[in-house]
């Protein structure tokens, strides 16, 4: 099967080393695929849209010299597209209007199902997808074999929320399936929301993706490198020397520093999966 991965960053905070180390092995393993690399701008998420992160994500692929075989697609731009599949899913009985509030639910508490029955119209409501009692289970070559009950862990998950905002699961998992993705190589932080989206797409009849969750990079205080963390951003001028350190992370054979595309060769043609450390934690700190 033809290999087609992607990097799919949000623009909530301007990229760090993490997002690198991301972008360098998505791009690796596909090349090393003879696959494509596509890049998607995840940013249905409008209130939590950073000022100028989306700049800094297309000055950054522009600086490390990645190329993305097609073009760039933003998810603000498709939203006519998953409210075409919320009307799948509602045709399937699938989904169903939820009038809980936050404050209702509590903050952990796995969702009970109370709208469930009520047929609600789903105007101005939050939509929930109805889950499973059974374990969702994907065989992850860095993380192991990773199972999860959605009932008993997480309860029926939203797809649409009150205010209308789309949610990642929804539009990850469409666009995922629209442009032909087979491979998902992202950060371990994700791998919670596999099982949600394995499962969303099983309810769409969408062909299952291939995942690889790669080791967090944390900074000196073992924090996880984010945004949340303010980790630093990515100074799209030191590019060849921060692919050569994201190598590193990824305990792959050392670049030698050129102009980053000449790197980027290298880092495919020398690309070996399973030196990346298993542990979610890199011992290779940028901060
Ligand atoms: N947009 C997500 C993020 O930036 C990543 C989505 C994914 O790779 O599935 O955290």
């Amino acid at each position: 099967m033809d290999y087609v991965g992607r990097f799919a960053p949000s623009p909530t905070g301007p990229l760090h080393f993490g997002s690198l180390i991301t972008a360098l092995a998505s791009y690796c393993e596909a090349k090393s695929n003879q696959g494509q690399w596509l890049v998607r701008i995840e940013d249905t998420d409008i209130p939590r849209i950073y000022p100028d992160s989306e700049q800094h994500i297309l000055r950054c692929i522009d600086a490390f010299e990645f190329v993305p075989d097609g073009d760039i697609l933003f998810q603000k731009d498709r939203l006519e597209i998953y409210e075409d599949v919320l009307v799948q899913l509602k045709a399937q009985h699938d989904i169903y209007a939820c009038q809980c509030t936050r404050k209702m639910l509590g903050s952990n508490a796995i969702y009970a199902g109370t709208c469930r029955d009520l047929n609600l119209d789903f105007a101005n409501q939050a939509i929930r997808l109805k889950v499973n009692d059974e374990p969702i289970c994907f065989d992850d070559p860095l993380q192991s074999r990773q199972c999860s009950n959605l009932a008993e862990d997480l309860g029926d998950f939203v797809l649409k929320r009150r205010d209308g905002i789309i949610s990642y699961q929804l539009a990850v998992v469409v666009d995922d399936y629209l442009q032909g993705v087979t491979n998902v190589v992202r950060g371990a932080d994700l791998l919670d929301n596999t099982a949600r989206q394995i499962w969303l797409g099983h309810c769409l009849g969408y062909p299952e993706l291939n995942y690889l969750h790669l080791p967090l990079a944390m900074n000196a205080d073992g924090r996880k490198l984010s945004k949340q963390n303010f980790a630093q951003a990515l100074d799209p001028d030191n590019a060849s020397e921060l692919l050569s350190q994201a190598a590193q992370a990824l305990n792959q054979p050392p670049l030698d520093l050129d102009r980053p595309s000449t790197m980027l060769a290298q880092a495919v043609a020398q690309w070996q999966r399973e030196r990346i450390p298993q542990s979610t934690i890199l011992s290779q700190i940028y901060q």
